[in-house]
């Protein structure tokens, strides 16, 4: 896609968020190019918090973000449809802090885009393209970006139970692949784990109709997996939702080695904080060759 996009309609859907539990309106409307994407929190006084990676507030279990104490929680699922599936420019609009878990994957987010439409601005969509590589690792997790002419993904995970293990996906992210391969992946848990997570305040909107959820050898919903690797395609899936909060398009390679939200936000940093990381190009610039930006002297001679 060589220009900047929104969608054509307002589209619309109700829910609870997964950990907050909290009923909530969400609403995705059209915004002018140049806009990205943008929370209104409609419950007070149309506050608006961008989703940008410089109002990440907390990244445990679920990316949240926050300007002037005003939160708006669990944004990588729906921030990683919009992302994938091209959309530049858009209002989302919430009635309370956290974004509906729906069905726990992307897959309702894809429709309501889908039902909404994509509208083609004539402003040249501008891309963040990785100059060299760079990597965030801890505790023999990792995350690394290197230089691609596309968005690419390599996800690597593993969990100790018998129908997950090792796991992994590569991929190139387009709309196509996106809504048929990793949408559809539903957040997961461990039933071993849940106690413990309720104790500190989370999943309380989590069901079996919004979660996987794994027993110590099955899983307890009724219709089991969609996919027998839907944890690794779900880690991609938030993971993306993360890099979305870059504000662009991203043109790299990424490699998640049981990387969590945490690891995401980090790289995230690291890239944006760094301008010799990267550029920021039309679709045509990026065709040609990147050449690597000289290294800033930090050192002065004599
Ligand atoms: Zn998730």
């Amino acid at each position: 896609m060589k220009f900047e996009t929104s969608i054509r309609r307002p589209v619309a859907v109700s829910g609870v968020g997964l950990h907050h539990g909290a009923p909530v309106n969400l609403r995705i409307v059209p915004a002018p190019a140049a806009t990205g994407i943008v929370f209104i929190r409609t419950d007070l006084k149309r506050f608006e918090i961008p989703a940008s990676w410089q109002c990440v507030e907390r990244v445990a279990y679920a990316t949240s973000l926050m300007r002037r104490g005003v939160l708006i929680s669990t944004t990588e699922h729906l921030l990683s449809v919009l992302y994938s599936m091209g959309i530049d420019n858009a209002y989302i609009e919430l009635d309370n802090l956290e974004v509906p878990i729906v069905d726990g994957s992307g897959a309702p987010f894809v429709e309501l885009l889908r039902e909404a439409g994509i509208q083609t601005y004539r402003r040249p969509r501008r891309y963040l393209r990785i100059l060299r590589p760079v990597t965030v690792e801890a505790e023999g997790k990792s995350v690394s970006i290197v230089p691609a002419n596309r968005f690419e993904l390599q996800c690597n995970i593993f969990f100790d139970h018998p129908l997950v293990g090792e796991q992994s996906l590569d991929t190139a992210v387009t709309p196509e692949a996106y809504a048929n391969e990793i949408a559809p992946a539903r957040t997961f848990g461990f039933e071993r784990e849940l106690d413990q997570m309720r104790d500190m305040g989370l999943i309380r909107g989590a069901t079996l109709e919004n979660a996987v959820c794994f027993t110590p050898r099955s899983v307890a919903n009724a219709g089991g997996l969609r996919f027998p690797d839907e944890c690794c395609r779900h880690k991609a899936l938030d993971l993306i939702g993360d890099l979305a909060l870059i504000g662009r398009p991203l043109l790299g390679r990424v490699v998640a080695e049981k990387a969590g939200h945490k690891m995401h936000a980090a790289l995230v940093n690291m890239i944006m904080s760094d301008p010799t990381i990267y550029d920021i190009v039309t679709w045509e610039r990026a065709q040609s060759v990147a050449r690597p930006k000289p290294q800033l002297q930090r050192v002065m001679a004599g």
